[in-house]
């Protein structure tokens, strides 16, 4: 009988990562996310894996975030030489997200040896290098959308769109068991219908066991118009203020909305502000992918845009000016007004938005939005939990801008959005919640048994099921 492992991404929102055990004894990886957020949490991407990568004889990688494949360049440099699926897009994205990640691991193992050597304690390695992500690159197998693959013998793997950043995908895994056939269905992270780029997730009506992410299991996002609406106000209030408007971002997925509407605005004549930055060498690249693949974007919004002339994303918006460079990047600090800055990191935890912070976050004429989910421990959630105060760069900074929270922008569904998409299912597959902090979850189960009668576990990590 085959076996499913619920080792990450359990009761918390990062280190997504789930083992099957087929009855023949193959073993395929779901997921190979990194821990994210508080120090104790990011420990954690040092602790020994609970299988050994030698063992494992597939990976499948729901969608491009650190928090989903972040592990991958470990898994590899402990031994692991077998196939990495997923969609095609999340094999170019992919490139990007782990050299980066790479690239961070190698300058804080760094900066930690330097501490140790004036303790004269031994080095440390890092995590991870980029040799170990383009080992990960080499083991790439891209599949598009419904096409489906046997990825270990008896275990056939189909990806359906999930909506939530190009790529994304919703994992179907059909379990062939001495002969009867069970349906393991991973939702991944479901998009929100109310993101312009993307297509609604793909709707499934068939599984014998759900994984259903709950990461906003507790709440609805306001649709578009709404938060368009108070986003502007936003906007108009800063240039009012005379300050800047900081918007700390994911490079994959919330920048490109952010810009396509900030597009909107601008071509409506209602945008106050005469520049936007887009401050990420991430994001700048990854503008270039979504590009690429823009056929696979929402088909509303591509043939209006198409009929705009527009063909790549930096097309959305004419001000944008993007900065790659350490040196285009010092001199926005110059700018103390009418400039709106979109900087990673989304979470605040590292990245460009800490110098835009250090300028910008004590000036009360400032506004700072955040468009996306604060882990705990984040400074960003630091600051929108409304801290006066702040610790960055090694410098206490007073938090004395404007902090606004958007909660429409988000790229994960809501909560009437996941109970709409489990609602489809023809038979009632066995369903558990992950993906989420405990108490969204316990709202979720609560929504999923009043509304639908339904019944979903919560499982705890390192529980073991029989598919
Ligand atoms: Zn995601």
């Amino acid at each position: 009988m085959a076996l499913l492992s619920f080792l990450g991404a359990i009761r918390q929102v990062t280190g997504s990562c789930y083992l099957l055990e087929t009855h023949e004894g193959k073993r395929v990886l779901l997921e190979c996310g990194m821990h994210q957020g508080r120090r104790e949490e990011e420990s954690n991407n040092r602790r020994a894996f609970p299988f050994r990568p030698k063992d494992i004889d597939a990976v499948v990688i729901s969608h491009a975030h650190i928090d989903h494949s972040g592990l991958l360049p470990r898994l590899t440099k402990e031994g692991y030489r077998g196939p990495i699926f997923a969609t095609e897009a999340s094999c170019a994205l992919l490139e990007l997200m782990l050299h980066d990640a790479a690239h961070l691991q190698e300058k804080d193992a760094e900066w930690e040896n330097k501490w140790r050597a004036r303790r004269g304690q031994k080095p440390i390695a890092p995590l991870y290098t980029g040799d170990d992500a383009d080992q990960v690159l080499r083991q790439c197998r891209p599949l598009s959308y419904q096409q489906s693959e046997e990825v270990v013998p008896g275990v056939r793997l189909t990806f359906h769109d999930a909506g939530h950043i190009l790529g994304s995908a919703i994992v179907q895994l059909d379990v062939n068991d001495l002969g009867r056939t069970r349906r393991l269905v991973f939702s991944g992270d479901l998009g929100n219908d109310c993101t312009p780029l993307m297509r609604s997730p793909a709707v499934l009506e068939q599984a014998d066991v759900l994984l259903m992410e709950s990461t906003y299991g507790d709440r609805d996002h306001r649709c578009s118009d709404d938060t368009l609406e108070e986003f502007l106000g936003v906007l108009q209030q800063a240039h009012k203020d005379g300050g800047n408007v900081l918007i700390p971002a994911f490079a994959i997925g919330r920048t490109q909305d952010l810009i396509y509407h900030l597009g909107r605005f601008y071509h409506e004549g209602r945008l106050p502000q005469q520049a936007v930055f887009l401050d990420s060498p991430m994001a700048i690249r990854a503008n270039a992918i979504y590009s690429r693949y823009l056929e696979q974007l929402d088909p509303v919004e591509l043939e209006r845009l198409r009929g705009m002339g527009v063909h790549k994303v930096a097309d959305l918006l004419p001000i944008l000016r993007s900065t790659a460079t350490p040196e285009e990047s010092m001199a926005i600090n110059r700018v103390t007004s009418g400039a709106i800055i979109i900087a990673g990191s989304g979470m605040c935890n590292g990245g460009r938005i800490l110098h835009h912070f250090k300028h910008n976050l004590w000036r009360p004429e400032c506004h700072v939005v955040f468009t996306g989910f604060q882990a705990r421990g984040t400074l960003g959630r630091a600051i929108v939990d409304g801290a006066d105060r702040v610790r960055l760069l090694h410098q206490q900074i007073m938090v004395k801008a404007k902090v606004h929270t958007l909660g429409g922008f988000s790229a994960h569904a809501g909560q009437s959005q996941l109970l709409n998409w489990a609602s489809h299912f023809s038979q009632r597959p066995e369903l558990h919640l992950v993906h989420g902090e405990l108490e969204k979850m316990l709202a979720l189960q609560g929504a999923l048994r009043h509304r639908l009668g339904w019944e979903a576990s919560i499982p705890e990590p390192g529980d073991r099921i029989a598919l």
